[in-house]
């Protein structure tokens, strides 16, 4: 049974095709600069690659090139739209309405639009792109919503409430959601398969351009790091992370900042990139700090104190901790910050193994047999999450 998943952005579309006896990636790619001016890239298992230029006008101009090049361009990997069991979407946004993955009916595409007052972004391309989907593979085919939310629907009130003003929760549904929990779900279940049994408290590390903490008890979420929004929590490649929420009055006063203007200095502006003033990317921010650039350095010393800090919160929260993780492009290949942590969580009895966190991007142990707390890497794989997902709805 082959699943096709698609990850849809504003100007963008990732897609995979996934042969699931195997789960094999049969071919894969991403549609970008849709509705600008347009190019893609597609991949198959065979080795075949093209990239190219192409009109993308709209989602639907994107689905139609990824058909045409599965279904019968040079390296195709099926016969026929039919080979295709279902496809998979994934959702940012799916409020209190969805706490688990769902079968996409017409009802569906109209909630996902209908979260645009809180998810003004991400889910009204989305519910477009879906639409646009059904539009080039057919009616027929079955189509399944996997939500970055849905995961942590599993957090008590005490955790996803603000302290403002309670009809801000019942009146517009202002709380925590917490995202990424796809990938979330993925770690920290196959940490259970790594591990031999599923971690009694465990805290997932998910540090990327965005990134967020999730503490895990018995494989529910009980707390996560992101909010509302996914600005919340940690600070990222230029989003600011929690900060005390007068800062955004005092400036936007000062500045004579307009709301969308705030919004792109908290979203695009701040984190790694704010503070270093040279990247949003941790790569340039360790390579700047390593030639002496002091702010860069700053960047780096706080996102791994808040690191720290956040994973001590959580282990009060769940009154100790028995396994850390980390996953994203920085928990998996950044070396020196996961050592670093590692030291600083020496007070819960943390140690390193220092041989084995060097490897990047590979499933290892990377704590000290003597540590009180299993430390691990696990690279990330939100795309099988979904198709596995999407899958059980049509076995
Ligand atoms: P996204 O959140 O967009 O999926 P990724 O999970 O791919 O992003 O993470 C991208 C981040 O990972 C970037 O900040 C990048 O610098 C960082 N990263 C990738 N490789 C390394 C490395 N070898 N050392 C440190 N950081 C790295």
């Amino acid at each position: 049974m082959n699943i096709l998943v698609i990850n849809a952005g504003s100007s963008s579309l990732k897609y995979q095709l996934i042969r699931m006896e195997d789960e094999t990636i049969l071919c894969k790619g991403v549609c970008e600069r849709i509705g600008i001016d347009g190019k893609y890239s597609y991949k198959t298992a065979d080795g075949y690659k093209v990239e190219k230029s192409a009109d993308l006008f709209t989602h639907k101009d994107a689905f139609d090139v990824i058909l045409h090049e599965m279904v019968g361009g040079e390296g195709r990997v099926i016969h026929s739209v039919g080979e295709i069991a279902a496809v998979g979407h994934r959702v940012t946004h799916g409020g209190d309405k969805f706490s688990h993955s769902v079968l996409i009916d017409e009802a569906t595409i109209e909630a996902i639009n209908a979260m645009r007052s809180i998810s003004p972004l991400h889910n009204p391309p989305q519910a477009a792109t879906i639409r646009a989907c059904r539009s080039v593979f057919g009616e027929k085919l079955p189509m399944v919503a996997v939500f970055d939310t849905a995961f942590h629907a599993t957090m008590p009130p005490k955790a996803y409430t603000f302290a403002i003003p309670y009809k801000y929760y019942e009146q517009y549904g202002v709380r925590r959601y917490g995202f990424h929990g796809t990938s979330h779900r993925y770690v920290s279940g196959r940490i259970g398969e790594l591990m031999g049994g599923q971690p009694h408290r465990l805290i997932t590390c998910h540090l990327g351009n965005g990134s967020s903490l999730a503490a895990i008890r018995d494989g529910r979420v009980v707390d996560t790091s992101m909010g509302f929004t996914p600005l919340d929590g940690l600070m990222m490649g230029t989003r600011c992370g929690s900060i005390d929420p007068s800062i955004v009055s005092y400036i936007a006063n000062l500045e004579n900042l307009h709301e969308s203007e705030m919004s792109h200095l908290l979203n695009g502006e701040s984190g790694l990139l704010g503070v270093s003033g040279v990247s949003s990317d941790f790569r340039d921010v360790l390579e700047a700090a390593e030639n002496g650039n002091k702010r860069a350095q700053l960047a780096a010393d706080m996102l791994e104190y808040q690191i720290v800090k956040l994973i001590g919160s959580y282990a009060a929260a769940l009154g100790g901790v028995d396994a850390i993780l980390f996953t994203g492009g920085i928990g998996e290949n950044a070396v020196d910050l996961r050592e670093q942590v590692i030291r600083d969580l020496a007070y819960l009895g943390v140690t390193p193994d220092s041989e084995a966190n060097r490897s990047r991007g590979e499933e290892v142990r990377i704590s000290g047999p003597d540590s009180k707390v299993q430390v691990w890497v696990v690279p990330t794989n939100e795309e099988i999450m979904i198709a596995r997902d999407t899958a059980s709805f049509v076995q």
